[in-house]
């Protein structure tokens, strides 16, 4: 196993929703993945080649326009797979184009069908560094969390904000789900764990534990 050290990480806000792309690479191999490329393929595309990585996959954490919608043309240029996320989003990676144009956005984004689905259990690698996928419904029925145990590190897509959590009112959303997604799935990993959110600034599983307004310890009665 790789030195967790070797990851390394570049948190590209895109599109109107300032989405969270993070370019992941190792910086011994070079090899990187792009996590959820919602928009602004170019500059994607510039921010790998001038951090010198060759992109060998993309990782979706949902089926959201905001966070799919580069994922075909990026993995076009690529020439690399789309993984993820679990197949029960892809009703939302059918329609990112049209719910793209509710927004006023013609032009710059695609449907997406991956490569290969995840579902609760599977493994990712990158250069050897190992990540558990974990199904996490609730902002939507597909929605995976990614995480790598010896980093530290979790990609939370729209489940969790610093200071509060994703929204559970589209559709097929569901809160009761969302709230046990959170705590039931992602705590286990340990209050250490520093994760990427869809929106904002990162935070760790602790300090939401401690201070979040829907799930904190406190707040859900558990202390
Ligand atoms: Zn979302
Ligand atoms: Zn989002």
């Amino acid at each position: 196993m790789p030195n967790p050290s070797d990851l390394q990480a570049s948190i590209i806000p895109v599109t109107p929703f300032q989405q969270n792309t993070t370019l992941l690479w190792s910086q011994a191999t070079k090899e990187a993945v792009f996590v959820d490329p919602g928009g602004e393929v170019p500059r994607l595309v510039a921010a790998a080649q001038q951090t010198g990585v060759k992109v060998v996959a993309i990782w979706l954490t949902h089926g959201h326009l905001d966070h799919a919608g580069g994922a075909t043309a990026l993995a076009r240029t690529f020439g690399v797979d789309i993984i993820g996320p679990h197949e029960d989003d892809q009703w939302l990676l059918d329609t990112i184009v049209e719910d793209w144009a509710k927004y006023g956005q013609t032009t710059g984004f695609e449907n997406c069908v991956p490569t290969r689905y995840l579902k609760d259990g599977d493994t990712l690698e990158l250069a050897g560094h190992v990540f558990d996928v974990v199904h996490c419904p609730g902002h939507t029925p597909g929605h995976v969390a990614i995480i790598n145990q010896a980093a530290k590190l979790a990609f939370v897509g729209d489940l969790l904000f610093k200071g509060s959590i994703g929204r559970s009112d589209f559709p097929k959303g569901n809160f009761e789900d969302l709230i046990a997604s959170i705590t039931g799935k992602l705590w286990p990993y340990g209050n250490d764990i520093h994760f990427v959110p869809g929106h904002g600034e990162i935070s760790s599983f602790g300090q939401e534990r401690k201070t979040n307004p829907y799930v904190s310890d406190r707040v859900l009665g558990r202390e």
